[in-house]
């Protein structure tokens, strides 16, 4: 399989090449050239398939055959070691919980899969080191993503003071191949000492340098995977079945389009946002307008201007055959995916909500998905509508506990973190510090 770049389809790369790159040149972002539909009789089959199963044969669908059968088999085994339950709420009602692998968020999943098919296809023998810069939940996912995998350093930059204490802890408590810088300064500073690496040829002569933020297409494939879980779990029953996706860069709802694209019998999605409503906006007038990112309660989605939707658009435009215009964007899209936005003093409505009418705890992003869900059901009531709960509630510990007035129960997993002591080098928003930093031997010990 090759993989194209948004900006130009004649730019052609392989798996290889877009995992490691994670972005083309010209700015665009990967897509495979082909999303060939899964046979009807693999949906009609899919209560008799493991979550693993899913995966292997979605895997193959969107990478193509050259990872050897056993090989890709384990990689999918070790991403999905964890399940993704649907629970009821009532008949029209369903919460999809993508919260039970180590880091309590869905980013697991794609950084699971990218650690794993990076190993896979690193056959360099000069040390990798991944740059991630984090305000929160990235950098917990590939922290224990990539814990532990031979060949691959892996260097998380997060602002001092700007994440809360069990985030920092999830970045620094792992040790071995993961190693935190606290940095003096705020996300955007972290974000610029890691674009200076890069664009610096010198140390890059030096050191083997790869990204792993959520642009890469290796983390959006196995988020296809568990919209084929859960319409497994929903089978047996009637009504048309729609997926609400709390979304920031929107690369979720961009899986489940791809998913959608693979045979996946999706009714409708629709788009949940907070205050940066940017897609809701244009799926309503069909304007694009990207905006400064405001501050939320649903702090991973305050995204002012949404990576993915350069994926959105091209899967309703260049993979029909031809570059469609915008307006064509905007109606094809909007005959698949609505679009909602609240803002907080809702969600903390919505919270409370959640919690009397079913005793469930939802957190604050999933109770977005829960009012856009209800606003669109309003038109569209004979419909089963799945939540993506992308966060475990105990991740917003503080939010939860003032909007509930109650305690909220933090897993063991979470929990432990806090006796656990907390190892980061300090630094400054100086490049020259980082570069040295990055030169030194001590990475090369593991
Ligand atoms: C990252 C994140 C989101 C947003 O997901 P996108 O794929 O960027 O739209 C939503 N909720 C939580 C808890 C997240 O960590």
């Amino acid at each position: 399989m090759k993989f194209y770049s948004t900006n130009d389809p004649d730019h052609r790369v392989d798996v290889k090449e877009a995992i490691f790159r994670g972005l083309p040149a010209d700015n665009g972002l990967y897509m495979p050239e082909r999303i060939v539909p899964l046979p009807d009789a693999f949906i009609d089959q899919l209560q008799n398939l493991s979550f693993e199963e899913i995966g292997f044969v979605i895997s193959r669908q969107l990478l193509g055959d050259e990872i050897p059968d056993e090989d890709l088999r384990r990689i999918v085994r070790e991403t999905v070691n964890f399940p993704a339950p649907v629970v009821e709420l009532d008949a029209q009602t369903y919460v999809l919980e993508l919260f039970h692998g180590p880091s309590l968020a869905f980013k697991d999943f794609g950084a699971r899969f990218m650690a794993r098919l990076m190993h896979h296809y690193n056959d360099d023998t000069r040390e990798l080191t991944i740059l991630v810069a984090t305000s929160g939940d990235t950098g917990g996912a590939v922290a224990a993503g990539f814990y532990d995998t031979p060949g691959i350093q892996v260097v998380i930059l997060y602002p001092k003071g700007k994440v809360s204490d069990l985030q920092e802890k999830q970045l620094t408590t792992l040790g071995k191949n993961i190693h935190a810088i606290e940095v003096d300064g705020t996300f955007d500073d972290c974000q610029a000492l890691v674009k200076q690496a890069f664009l610096d040829a010198d140390l890059r002569e030096q050191r083997r340098l790869s990204s792993a933020n959520s642009i890469n297409i290796s983390r959006l494939i196995p988020q296809t995977f568990y919209y084929f879980e859960a319409y497994k779990q929903l089978q047996a029953t009637g009504d048309p079945v729609v997926f609400c996706v709390p979304s920031g860069n929107f690369g979720n709802l961009t899986a489940g389009l791809i998913a959608h694209r693979l045979g996946l019998p999706v009714h409708h999605f629709i788009a949940a946002t907070n205050a940066n409503d940017v897609v809701p906006r244009f799926l309503e007038n069909g304007e694009y307008r990207t905006a400064p990112s405001v501050a939320t309660l649903s702090n991973a989605m305050d995204v002012g201007s949404p990576s993915n939707f350069a994926r959105m658009a091209n899967l309703f435009g260049q993979l029909m055959g031809k570059d469609h215009p915008m307006p064509e964007v905007h109606s094809r899209l909007g005959q698949l995916v609505a679009g909602y936005a609240f803002d907080d003093a809702s969600t903390e409505v919505a919270v409370r909500e959640v919690k009397e009418k079913f005793g469930y705890v939802i957190d604050p992003h999933g109770a977005v998905g829960y009012l856009a869900l209800k606003e669109w059901q309003q038109t569209h009531p004979a419909t089963r509508g799945v939540i993506l709960e992308t966060a475990h509630p105990s991740k917003f510990l503080p939010d939860m506990q003032r909007i509930l007035e109650e305690e909220i129960t933090v897993p063991e997993r979470l929990a432990s973190l806090a006796d656990k002591e907390k190892v980061a080098t300090k630094m400054g928003t100086d490049y020259a510090t980082f570069r040295e930093y990055l030169l030194k031997s001590t990475l090369d010990t593991y």
